[in-house]
C-alpha cells in the first residue's frame, strides 16, 4: 500500500524520512552484531518505554541468543523539546546483578536520559552495559556516551513514528517522519 509522504499530527506536519524497510534493514544489521558479540552469553535487554516498544519488538525477533527483556520508563521530553529534567516513572524490577545488560532506546538526543540510566544501572553491579539505539542525533549530544549499537544517525530535527510520538500521538506509523 502507498504510504502518505506528508502527515499531520495535532498541530504539526511531518514528511517521510526513513522507510520501514530501511529501518528494518538497519535493525537486522545491529541484531547480527549483537548475536555475534554476545555469543555464549545470556544478555538482558532493558527497553526504555514508551518510544522503544516497536524497535524492541523488531530487534528481539532478530536476536537468536537465549535472552530476556524487561522494560523501564523514563521521560525528559515535553512536546518537541527536551526539558533536561529526567523523571523516573517505572523503575527496574529485574535482578541485573552479574548480568550483561543491553539498553534498548528509541533515540539518543542530548544523551541525558541514557547517562542518568547508566548511573542507576551501575549501582546494581551488572557484568556489563551496552547501549543500543535506533536513532542518534550526534549534533545534540551533551554527554560523552559510548554507543556501541546504533541503527541510524539523523540530523537535529524532531522525528515521529515507528514508536516515537509527538505529544502522545503518531507512534503508530510504520515509517519514520521528520517535522516540517
Ligand atoms: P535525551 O535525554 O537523549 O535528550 O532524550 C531522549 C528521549 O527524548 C528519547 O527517548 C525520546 O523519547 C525523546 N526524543 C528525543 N528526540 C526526539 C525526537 O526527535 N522525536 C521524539 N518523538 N522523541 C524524541
Amino acid at each position: 500500500m502507498q504510504r502518505k509522504r506528508i502527515i499531520k499530527v495535532k498541530d504539526k506536519s511531518f514528511t517521510i524520512s526513513i522507510s520501514e524497510r530501511a529501518l528494518k534493514r538497519q535493525i537486522k544489521r545491529v541484531a547480527d552484531e549483537i548475536n555475534r558479540d554476545y555469543e555464549g552469553k545470556n544478555p538482558i535487554f532493558l527497553a526504555v518505554l514508551n518510544g522503544s516498544f516497536i524497535f524492541a519488538a523488531d530487534l528481539l525477533r532478530e536476536i537468536n541468543l537465549a535472552c530476556e527483556i524487561s522494560f523501564v520508563k523514563l521521560s525528559s521530553y515535553e512536546g518537541v523539546n527536551s526539558t533536561g529534567t529526567i523523571h523516573e516513572l517505572i523503575g527496574l524490577n529485574t535482578n541485573i546483578t552479574g548480568r550483561p545488560v543491553i539498553i534498548v532506546e528509541d533515540i539518543v538526543d542530548t544523551g541525558l536520559t541514557i547517562a542518568r540510566m547508566l548511573e542507576t544501572l551501575k549501582g546494581h553491579n551488572p557484568e556489563s552495559i551496552d547501549i543500543c539505539t535506533l536513532l542518534l542525533k550526534p549534533s545534540k549530544l551533551q554527554v560523552n556516551l559510548n554507543i556501541r549499537y546504533c541503527c541510524r544517525q539523523i540530523p537535529d530535527d524532531f522525528v515521529l513514528g515507528y514508536g516515537l510520538d509527538y505529544d502522545g500521538f503518531g507512534r503508530n506509523t510504520k515509517d519514520l517522519y521528520t517535522i516540517i
